[in-house]
């Protein structure tokens, strides 16, 4: 079976975007089921040689209370238990905030490679400046990239198909 690389992050830092973008705009496999209105869902992409599965999650949240927050946190929890590989995607706007820095802690434990996309980085000198402040989440190389125009995203694969 194709490995899996779960998408992480808070919500509306552009998670479905990046997955869209990553995927080349291939139809979501969505696992229904009756009353689950943010179950994983599944887009299978293709990189170099290799071929794989992009787990989008409804968003982990620690912070912000919502009627929804424990199913969230169980579909990503899910999806990085079955996972090859795992994307943490931050919003480039904000900077890092309380939120990401709880989660990076979390994914800092967990026994996969973790890739950070820094995302909404349009411009590529801003871009540079941007991703450098998330380098204090410990999990590295901060890749800056637009899920809406795309840029940035061949370096993120080149780095993720390495862990593949
Ligand atoms: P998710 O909740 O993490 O899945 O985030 P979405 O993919 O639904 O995007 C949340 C918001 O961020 C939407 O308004 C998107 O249009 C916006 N967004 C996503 N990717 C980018 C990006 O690369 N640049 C900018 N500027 N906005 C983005
Ligand atoms: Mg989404």
């Amino acid at each position: 079976s194709l490995p899996i690389v779960a998408i992480i992050g808070r919500p509306n830092v552009g998670k479905s975007t990046v997955v869209n973008r990553l995927a080349g705009g291939r139809e979501a496999i969505v696992f229904d089921q009756p009353g689950v209105t943010r179950d994983r869902t599944y887009q299978p992409a293709f990189w170099q040689d290799r071929e794989f599965m992009v787990v989008d999650t409804g968003g982990l949240v620690f912070d912000d209370d919502t009627e929804f927050l424990p199913y969230i946190r169980e579909q990503a929890l899910a999806a990085l238990v079955e996972a090859a590989a795992a994307i943490f995607v931050v919003d480039g706007q904000t900077g890092p905030t309380e939120g990401d820095r709880e989660i990076a802690t979390w994914l800092r434990q967990q026994p996969v490679p973790v890739l950070l996309a820094v995302n909404k980085c349009e411009s590529p000198d801003q871009g540079l400046v941007q991703s450098a402040q998330f380098w204090e989440l410990g999990l590295g190389e901060p890749h800056p990239v637009s899920g809406i125009h795309g840029n940035g995203t061949g370096e993120l694969l080149d780095a993720l198909v390495a862990h593949l």
